[in-house]
């Protein structure tokens, strides 16, 4: 846990969130400012700030994420018409929290290239 960090604290239940899944190494919750009908962020509970910070001891986590996010976008319908998962990495990319958190993101057709 890092000190001062909202989803520090959001996994700690220390921060007030609509959590939709938690179990030992993942917390999911809603975007507070949805850009899609369905966008809910997927976090470990370790604090990691980026993901350019994930190596060959920690890589197992990005899976977890994964499997938690397929998980999320089936109870919410939107495994069948597809979704976007979205990590962000520095200023470039947008990042805005410096702890990792997985996009989740449905329930409207996303454009390409990304802006
Ligand atoms: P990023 O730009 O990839 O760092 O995304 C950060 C995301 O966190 C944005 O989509 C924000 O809307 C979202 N966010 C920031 N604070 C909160 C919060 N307290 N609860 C839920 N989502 C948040
Ligand atoms: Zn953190």
């Amino acid at each position: 846990m890092k000190k001062d960090c909202i989803f520090c604290k959001i996994a700690k239940r220390e921060l007030k969130s609509d959590i939709l899944y938690e179990d030992d190494k993942v917390v999911a919750f809603k975007d507070i400012n949805p850009q899609a009908p369905v966008h809910i962020l997927v976090i470990p509970k370790e604090h990691i700030s980026k993901i350019s910070d994930i190596n060959e001891t920690n890589k197992e986590i990005i899976s977890d994420l994964i499997v938690v996010a397929n998980k999320i976008a089936d109870d919410l319908k939107v495994k069948e018409s597809g979704y976007r998962l979205v990590l962000n990495c520095g200023s470039n990319a947008g990042q805005e929290v410096f702890h990792i958190h997985l996009h989740l993101l449905g329930g409207r057709r996303f454009s390409w290239p990304p802006g």
